[in-house]
């Protein structure tokens, strides 16, 4: 048996000012042939997974690329045709081969293409012929399109956000994979579309059931694979929206219906799955009067994990006005700013603007006098078993809170981000951080109390006034559908 493997993945925000090339690609995660590293990362985890396989089974793997950009905005034409085309050419090279496996994300937009997955997985399919069996792990923000469908055998996506099991969902897609080459099961895929889109987190009722439900189906009646594709409100695309996704043994009628009645289900869940959003003020004055810390204040919308810039100086402000000096906050994207304070050196004070240079969303920069604490180069942050770069890092002190500068974009995954730059987490009243819901395994050890907070900026977090071109009118909430 022969296998080929690659991976090309981002999540694009077709709202965001910022714009991607190959250099973010290179800068967030590049991995040659043969030079993917025995770390998993969040969605190249096939390329570990098949190495163990292989090692034991005795088949021969054939690496192609792996490359992951931090989400972003629209990727440029040039950038994604270079690396298809690049991945493309590793598979011709690779042939004969029995199957394909792709670690993808699902939400790549570039200029000249709205369904980079779907392309990509047809471009393959034409390559290796009808024979040939085509797996790819998806993260469940992504756009399930018919064009994917039509080209794999088997999808599977995460099924926790946070995205905790990336590891499991490669283990699964590699072993369908295999077992489907091995002719032990003759996957279908079977879609049921939710008409919603939705913020769906699974560590909060009524999506941990759901999850849990589903897991329970699975392998049991021909159900080989169940996969909730919750969508990506920020990409503007046809396909946007929520979809059911099951991976059946020839079972077709049962596996449609059973796709139906969880997308019904799950369609039932619509306005009741977000946790209780605060506004900003609301937020820091809860924190304040909180007994005990930390309390950990997640900015949901400026999360560079939603692919945004990460440079909103909203909460930092509203921290300033309450008066919570007792906090830290991390992190404020800004390179130009890290690189002055690193010229500056550790324990220089110096007048410093930082903060909200990329969008007139982001409130205004902060002009400010700073203290210089800690300077990291290559600091890097947790995020279960993989490391998530963070570039070169400052943690400075503006009027007592303690601020920490990146220059590789990330959102906040793990309390290790704090610590790497010198600030003890637990001895903060408030820890402000950037993200919607991936903080929360990390955090939630250390936090006294997580409160979510929504602040308006360059993420379109309501779909009802967003001014989409291309995703579909006749989706909840865009259209008050009742059942
Ligand atoms: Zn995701």
């Amino acid at each position: 048996m022969r296998i080929f493997c690659a991976s090309i993945a981002t999540e694009t925000n077709t709202f965001s000012p910022l714009r991607a090339d190959l250099s973010d690609f290179k800068e967030s995660f590049y991995a040659g042939p043969g030079d993917h590293p025995e770390t998993p990362t969040l969605c190249s985890a096939v390329f570990p997974v098949c190495r163990r396989r292989a090692k034991e089974e005795g088949w021969d793997l054939v690496e192609g690329t792996a490359t992951w950009a931090e989400p972003g905005g629209i990727v440029n034409s040039k950038t994604w045709d270079g690396l298809r085309e690049e991945v493309l050419d590793q598979l011709r090279s690779a042939l004969p081969v029995n199957a394909v496996v792709l670690g993808l994300h699902g939400a790549m937009v570039a200029q000249n293409c709205q369904d980079c997955e779907g392309t990509l997985l047809k471009a393959v399919r034409e390559i290796v012929g009808p024979d040939v069996i085509i797996g790819a792990t998806l993260d469940p923000h992504s756009h399930l399109s018919e064009k994917r469908t039509d080209a794999a055998d088997v999808l599977v996506a995460f099924k926790e956000f946070p995205h905790t099991d990336f590891v499991e969902c490669a283990e699964d897609c590699v072993d369908l994979v295999v077992r489907t080459v091995k002719k032990q099961v003759s996957p279908e895929l079977h879609v049921a579309d939710c008409n919603m889109i939705e913020v769906l987190p699974t560590s909060r009722e009524p999506m941990r059931s759901f999850v849990d439900k589903i897991k329970s189906l699975e392998g049991k009646e021909g159900i080989l694979s169940i996969s909730v594709i919750h969508g990506f409100m920020a990409g503007d695309v046809p396909d946007m929206g929520t979809k059911i996704l099951i991976v059946a043994d020839r079972e077709k009628n049962l596996a449609q219906t059973l796709a139906y009645d969880l997308s019904r289900e799950l369609f039932s869940f619509r306005g009741t799955t977000r946790p209780e959003f605060l506004s900003p003020t609301e937020a820091v004055v809860r924190a304040k009067k909180a007994p005990s810390g930390p309390i950990v204040i997640a900015d949901v919308w400026d999360n560079p994990g939603g692919g945004v810039p990460g440079d909103s100086t909203i909460l930092l402000r509203t921290l300033v006005e309450q008066e919570a000096f007792d906090a830290a906050v991390g992190t404020i994207w800004d390179p130009m700013a890290v690189k002055t304070c690193i010229s500056a050196g550790e324990g220089a004070t110096l007048k410093l603007r930082f903060g909200s240079k990329m969008s007139d969303t982001a409130g205004p920069p902060i002009d400010g006098d700073v203290k210089v604490l800690k300077i990291v180069l290559d600091a890097t942050q947790d995020f279960g078993e993989s490391i998530v770069p963070l570039g070169d890092s400052v943690a400075i002190d503006y009027m007592g809170i303690t601020v920490i500068l990146n220059s590789n974009r990330s959102q906040s995954f793990d309390p290790s981000l704090f610590r790497n730059l010198g600030v003890d987490p637990k001895s903060k009243k408030i820890l402000a951080i950037k993200s919607t819901n991936h903080f929360y395994d990390g955090f939630e050890p250390v936090a006294s109390d997580i409160l979510y907070a929504s602040v308006d900026g360059p993420y379109p977090n309501d779909p009802k006034t967003t001014d989409y071109k291309y995703a579909r009118t006749d989706i909840w909430p865009r259209t008050d559908l009742s059942g």
